[in-house]
């Protein structure tokens, strides 16, 4: 039932602003579906959630700024064409939800910015090995 929900979206032209996604749109749609952990005739708003927790961290980082809208266009869609009869009602807190989710994901991505100053030679070296700096990355400085 999710497989043929999620291809008929992408058949359909209310999925075309997303298409650029390409093969990621459907991987996307069925992680969704699939972490709801239900019929997707069964969506309500705790599984939409519990499923955008799920599949946030997992998307591509360029993906994170419009999946969510891209889901919330799917569950529009689904409400409409009555295949999911819930789901039109879930999509506008699925794509804020999903977008706060996203934001708290990208900013987790960002590369830790490692400190430049260095330790002092007897100061516990940087690299967490335990050893002081002057017998670990510290020799020879
Ligand atoms: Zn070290």
């Amino acid at each position: 039932m999710n497989d043929k929900v999620v291809a008929d979206f992408i058949a359909n032209p209310l999925s075309s602003p997303w298409s650029y996604m390409g093969r990621d749109m459907a991987d996307i749609l069925n992680a969704f579906l699939e972490a709801a952990a239900c019929k997707a005739s069964e969506l309500n708003g705790p599984a939409v959630d519990k499923a955008l927790q799920s599949i946030v961290p997992r998307m591509k980082k360029v993906r994170l700024s419009d999946a969510p809208k891209m889901i919330g266009g799917f569950l529009e869609w689904a409400g409409k064409s009555l295949l999911l009869p819930n789901a039109n009602a879930l999509a506008k807190e699925a794509v804020k939800r999903g977008e706060e989710l996203a934001r708290e994901d990208e900013a987790k991505r960002q590369p830790v910015k490692v400190g430049d100053a260095e330790p002092g030679r007897n100061d516990p070296c940087k690299c967490g090995s335990g050893k002081k700096y002057k017998k670990c990355c510290g020799v020879g400085k």
